[in-house]
Formats: structure tokens, sequence, C-alpha cells
């Protein structure tokens, strides 16, 4: 069967953050007929709208996948609902989050999912580790994700984990 080029967003800001995304991406790895082609660093930032929560932690991960968009967003799903994700309010705090953020070259408008992430091209938190995964990534409309990112405001974004000095790409940090 077909296999497609995906890259999924991951946050929490709850419950040990740097664990729910270590074992989202172990998740993801063991998904039926997928595998994990590579992983981004981590980051920390504000959250997006209310501030009194803790700040959030980001990655992105390039999957390669013969899962159909909605059986994939299902799975998704399921493994958000697996660390019992909490969505209490709108941009409010949350165990795990996983957006489907490119399904190849495919724009994709239905009821239950939008691709690209209507959000995506807004965060920095997002377009940072895109880059980090495939420096010269476009969207399907032909924008450059490098681009965006140096457009997109600032959510104080630090990188957490590798350490900067251990990646080739430059990345910033405190
Ligand atoms: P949220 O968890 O707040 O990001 O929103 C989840 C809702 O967004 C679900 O009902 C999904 O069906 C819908 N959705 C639409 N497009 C996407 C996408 N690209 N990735 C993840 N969820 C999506």
């Amino acid at each position: 069967m077909a296999e497609t080029d995906v890259y999924i967003g991951l946050g929490s800001n709850l419950a040990d953050p740097l664990s729910q995304l270590g074992r989202a991406v172990s998740a993801l790895a063991t998904l039926p007929q997928t595998r994990l082609v590579a992983q981004s660093p981590f980051y920390a930032s504000r959250p997006v709208g209310p501030q009194d929560q803790p700040d959030f932690i980001n990655g992105a991960v390039h999957l390669r996948t013969a899962l159909l968009p909605l059986a994939l967003l299902d799975a998704l799903q399921a493994i958000e609902q697996a660390h019992h994700r909490e969505r209490l309010r709108r941009w409010g705090p949350r165990t795990l989050d996983l957006d489907l953020l490119l399904y190849d070259n495919q724009v994709i408008d239905e009821e239950r999912l939008s691709v690209p992430h209507p959000e995506l091209v807004n965060r920095d938190f997002v377009l940072q580790p895109l880059m980090d995964l495939v420096p010269h990534l476009q969207l399907p409309d032909g924008r450059a994700i490098a681009q965006l990112r140096e457009q997109c405001p600032d959510n104080n974004l630090r990188r957490l984990h590798p350490e900067p000095g251990n990646l080739a790409s430059p990345g910033h940090d405190d």
C-alpha cells in the first residue's frame, strides 16, 4: 500500500508534559501501517489564550503512513484519550494535544479535519519544530515554513530537549 509523509504536532502543559510527549511519540511510532521517520526537539512556550496556566511543551514528528487522513485522525484522538486528556475550556490546559499538521501535499476541508492545520501558520511552537525536521518544507500553497516562522508572533520559545548544542540546526535558547 502507498505510504504518505505526514507531520504531527504534539503539545502538553499538564501532568509532566515531557513524559506525556515522550509516551505520545512512542504511541505514534507503533500505530499500524505507520513508521516514525524523525522526531523534533521539544520546546517550551507561553500558553496561547489564558495565561493562568503552565507553559506548554511542544514538538513535532514526521511519520510515514498508509493510514488515510480520517483514520489517522481517529488514531490521534485515541492516543489523546489514552492520555486521559482533559479539555476544560478552549485554549486551556491539556495533558496531550495531537494535531495533524500536514498530510503529504493535500488540502483537506472536512467537518472533522482541516489540513494543513489552520493554526499552523500563526504558531512558532509548531513552525519551529517542523523546520527542525525539514528546513525547506513548504505548505501545499507554496509558502515556505521558514518564512512563516520569521513572520509569526513570538511566544517566548525555548528549546528544551535535546539541548541546542546536540543538534546541527541552530535554534536558540537561554
Ligand atoms: P483541538 O484538540 O482543540 O485542537 O481540536 C480538536 C478538534 O479539531 C477535533 O474535533 C478535530 O476533529 C478537529 N480538527 C480539525 N482539523 C484537525 C487537524 N488537522 N488535526 C487535529 N484535529 C483537527
